[in-house]
């Protein structure tokens, strides 16, 4: 007899979007004509640029000859990219990272979500409340929690909550912790830590040996001067913090496919008997037994995000979507509405109006003005009363949305 692991069955359902879509079609059929704009979904829109595919394209021709096909990879990337990522991502903020630092891989989701496999099980986990629900579930799934409460939150996880109260920025946790997820510009917040906030959580990492995860992988749309980019900006963070990046969000990669993951080799933890490992070691070890690397096509065309062209290509995308959310957030702002977000990152939170809850918003939304958002609930107790909207719409559609705010009934 073949037994299941338990452990999914704590898992919640992915109720979030299946709830969205069961509404939004209840609706559809009410209403066939309603023009219904999205502004949920936090996927891009705007095509792949075209020094990605003129790269790819020579990339796919060079898999047409026998003496340019390429076959497995070094399961880590080719070094043609990893240099580039040192020298345009690291090198100019003055941090110094080794090519064998760095792991290419096919995402982010998959990275924060593989990493707790080099981890035991008796870590004690803290995450944001509201979070980006990858870092909880593996987790779950691991068994390094306990149960579903009906409260929200999952037993034996440190929950750090992010409001309005604190500004988005969470306190450092009262009871110790080994490994924190931290994801800044955040999703779905939108909002950011200073360095000073930042060197907080090195600190506490430092004095507590605990491993910071960090995700940035809305760093390129970061425009405030204060802001790190890479948590590598606070000192002695290379000792205690792995950083997560990907070309999804940067470049238009989340149908293409292609991230990396940070391990300095000075980041350690240890053994029940004190003793240090690398971590670096360890994942080395994790990828290349279960991953064999993304594709050389792929790679050449992360590799040309960083070509002048591609750089100049991709900033013109990234300002179309900071576009979109300065209408937004000046839209909700004229309405009357409470805002977060949408200033170093591509997500607007808003405060619902006193008493509504996000659902309840939701539905506002979706009846008054055909917009469709996602309740602040669905990334945690902390996001009720919040309500995300994307700034990853076409413009026509940005703008539309904006002009239906004003028949909001608040
Ligand atoms: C979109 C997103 C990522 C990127 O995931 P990929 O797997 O690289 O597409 C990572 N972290 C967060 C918080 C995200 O929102």
């Amino acid at each position: 007899m073949a037994f299941i692991n338990e452990n999914y069955l704590k898992l919640r359902g992915s109720y979030l979007f299946s709830e969205i879509a069961k509404r939004v079609n209840n609706f559809k059929n009410e209403n066939p004509n309603a023009k219904i704009i999205r502004l949920g979904i936090g996927d891009v829109t705007r095509p792949l640029v075209p020094a990605v595919i003129e790269a790819m394209h020579k990339a796919v021709d060079e898999m047409a000859k026998e003496d340019t096909f390429r076959g497995y990879g070094p399961e880590q990337g080719y070094s043609f990219l990893i240099r580039k990522i040192i020298e345009n991502d690291y090198a100019p903020r003055g941090i110094e990272i080794g090519e064998d630092e760095i792991f290419v891989s096919d995402g982010a989701k998959s990275d924060t979500g593989n990493i707790q496999e080099i981890f035991g099980l008796d870590n004690i986990i803290a995450v944001t409340d509201p979070v980006y629900p990858v870092y909880v579930d593996s987790n779950v799934m691991a068994g390094r929690t306990g149960e579903y409460s009906e409260h929200g939150y999952f037993e034996k996880i440190t929950y750090l909550p992010c409001s309005a109260e604190n500004n988005f920025i969470p306190e450092l946790p009262k009871e110790k912790v080994d490994i924190i997820y931290l994801c800044f510009p955040n999703n779905p917040t939108g909002m950011t830590l200073s360095k000073e906030e930042l060197k907080k959580w090195v600190d506490y990492a430092k004095k507590n040996r605990a491993v910071i995860l960090f995700d940035s992988a809305y760093e390129a749309f970061i425009r405030e001067k204060d802001v790190p980019h890479s948590i590598y900006e606070i000192e002695g963070a290379d000792e205690v913090a792995i950083e997560f990046r990907s070309f999804s969000k940067t470049a238009g990669f989340t149908g293409t496919r292609c991230a990396y993951t940070v391990v300095p080799k000075k980041v350690v933890a240890y053994t029940k008997n004190g003793e240090a490992h690398q971590l670096n070691s360890l994942w080395n070890r994790r990828q290349t037994t279960k991953f064999n690397g993304v594709p050389y096509i792929i790679q050449q065309a992360a590799a040309a995000v960083y070509s002048p062209e591609g750089q100049k290509q991709i900033k013109e995308t990234i300002d179309y979507y900071m576009d979109n959310a300065k209408i937004i957030k000046q839209g909700l702002e004229d309405v009357g509405l409470t805002v977060f977000g949408g200033v170093n990152a591509p997500y607007i939170w808003l405060k619902t109006p006193k008493g509504v809850s996000s659902w309840e918003f939701f539905d506002m939304m979706l009846k008054e003005i055909n917009v469709v958002g996602t309740p602040g609930s669905g990334f945690g107790p902390n996001g009720e009363g919040y309500f995300r909207l994307t700034a990853f719409g076409s413009r026509e559609n940005t703008i539309e949305a904006v002009e239906r705010f004003k028949n909001l009934k608040l």
